[in-house]
């Protein structure tokens, strides 16, 4: 019988944490609810005492989110565990995961304490979560450059004072596969107290190898894995849940270990966090990439013409990801609403017919709408009916360009319910329009990064806009925006990110 390993996704918590993924409260909402989907055992929902923000979606999550686990994360601190559970307490399985470093550069520089006050303060962090809940998880934070006589001592004394669950993370990405395997070999041989707790792992990838890590940490008995969907996560990001997933189910034979995720909901878990956080995987990332399952070679494309196992070792079907034409002009609602809910979306009858509509007139444009013409259009809809506080929306835009006249745009905005004009020129009609947009906002918002993809086929495809923002404070924001028109992409991705710059007065959390 293959064991079970347990998939804790840190989406909402670690990958939040990336630079420039600050999720809105809705946006969290729809997240959770589609790990729910995947399947996944444990969500942790959050860092309560990080802001008043936090610590909102995470009671909403814990309230409303049925299936897994709802974890949240607190310091060892008294007051932090409060939160967390004042935040979780109406959970049906909630979780409080406790954590405390137990690296001495860490201890010295960090904290400040002796390795005596840290087991200490570790300890009663775990008696003080174990009197409101009865599933605790302890992190040693910074276990891999951790003298290995004292982790186990920490470890031990964790769950001694209740712990259920004991994370090893890898904090800065710095083990190999190698060693990280046997540390967790080392610590199951050397803490007799293990057999009463689940080991779990949390590898950073800073050398690229968090997957590895955690898949050889598996091999050697751990049985959670903390990862998150695209990987996202601090610097370099975490495990990539779907990486992780694929791996223990299309090489069993080696791991002889099942989880219980949702497969087909893989694809569809990415594409909503790639459009709510609007980070893009890269093309070529593994299982979820755009071009993971693209056969460009003749004699790849002949073989697998032949028989696809020639050259594939999964399918894309598999991960939810189908490139056929699911809808058309004749589609009805009912058949929208089922294909939408079939990938992932649960949407408001508002929200579906803005979706039906935008379906319907790409339909008239392009002969066939692929599933990702789909994904792409009811992500757009429901990111924009989940933006909290809209203060500026866009009214109108005209653009005047060609090879013989200097771009120039006038656009018409709202701004605070106010109608203001102005006109912009630029190198080029998308510039032209930028100038022009921040030449009306009320304070300094920068243009960082725009990146332009087209989502398929030719000239009439949807074209795919991310962009990201900077305030005054140096606060960087992310926006994504979908439309057939490349300057109205670009206008609404900017109006969506500066948006986010004015609405957002939280301040990062750190662990
Ligand atoms: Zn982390």
């Amino acid at each position: 019988m293959a064991e079970k390993v347990r998939i804790f996704d840190t989406t909402l918590r670690d990958g939040e944490q990336s630079p420039g993924a600050t999720l809105m409260h809705r946006q969290k909402m729809l997240i959770a609810k589609q790990l729910a989907k995947l399947n996944v055992d444990v969500i942790e929902a959050g860092f309560p005492i990080a802001s008043e923000d936090d610590f909102l979606a995470v009671k909403e999550i814990a309230e409303t989110v049925k299936g897994p686990t709802i974890c949240a994360l607190s310091r060892a601190i008294p007051k932090d565990i409060d939160r967390a559970w004042e935040a979780i307490q109406n959970a049906k399985n909630p979780r409080i995961h406790t954590f405390m470093s137990s690296s001495d550069v860490h201890l010295k520089y960090q904290f400040k304490i002796s390795r005596k006050e840290a087991l200490q303060m570790s300890i009663e962090a775990v008696k003080r979560s174990c009197s409101y809940c009865k599933d605790v998880e302890f992190s040693p934070m910074d276990a891999t450059r951790t003298d290995p006589k004292f982790l186990f001592q920490m470890v031990e004394a964790a769950i001694d004072a209740g712990a259920t669950t004991i994370n090893i993370p890898d904090t800065v990405g710095y083990a190999q596969p190698i060693e990280f395997g046997a540390l967790i070999k080392a610590v199951i041989e050397h803490v007799p107290g293990i057999k009463n707790a689940v080991v779990s792992v949390h590898c950073h990838n800073d050398l690229g190898l968090a997957v590895a890590n955690s898949l050889e940490a598996v091999r050697n008995g751990a049985r959670q894995v903390e990862c998150t969907v695209n990987g996202l996560g601090e610097r370099a990001g975490n495990a990539s849940l779907e990486e992780i997933v694929m791996n223990l189910h299309i090489r069993k034979s080696i791991f002889n270990c099942s989880t219980g995720i949702n497969l087909r909901q893989l694809y569809p878990s990415s594409q909503m966090v790639t459009n709510l956080t609007g980070i893009s995987v890269q093309r070529n990332k593994a299982i979820v990439g755009e071009n993971a399952f693209a056969h460009e070679a003749g004699i790849h494309q002949h073989g697998l013409i032949a028989d696809s196992q020639t050259y594939e070792i999964m399918n894309p079907e598999m991960i939810g990801k189908t490139t056929k034409l699911v809808l058309g002009k004749h589609s009805g609602r009912h058949a929208t609403k089922k294909v939408l809910a079939e990938m992932g979306f649960n949407l408001t009858e508002q929200q579906l017919k803005q979706v039906s509509q935008k379906i319907k007139q790409l339909a008239d444009k392009q002969k066939t709408v692929l599933e990702e013409d789909i994904i792409a259009i009811a992500s757009d809809v429901t990111r924009q009916l989940v933006q909290e506080k809209r203060r500026i929306e866009l009214d109108e835009v005209r653009v005047n360009t060609g090879n013989k006249v200097k771009p120039t745009a006038t656009v018409t905005l709202m701004i605070d319910g106010k109608k203001k004009t102005a006109q912009g020129k630029g190198v080029g009609p998308v510039d032209a329009v930028a100038s022009a947009i921040q030449s009306m906002l009320p304070e300094r918002i920068s243009l960082k990064e725009y990146h332009l993809k087209a989502i398929t086929g030719g000239t009439d495809a949807l074209a795919d806009v991310v962009i990201k923002v900077q305030n005054g404070k140096g606060n960087v924001y992310n926006a994504e925006s979908i439309n057939e028109d490349i300057i109205m992409a670009s206008a609404n991705a900017l109006v969506k990110g500066i948006n986010k710059a004015l609405a957002s007065k939280k301040s990062k959390s750190r662990a």
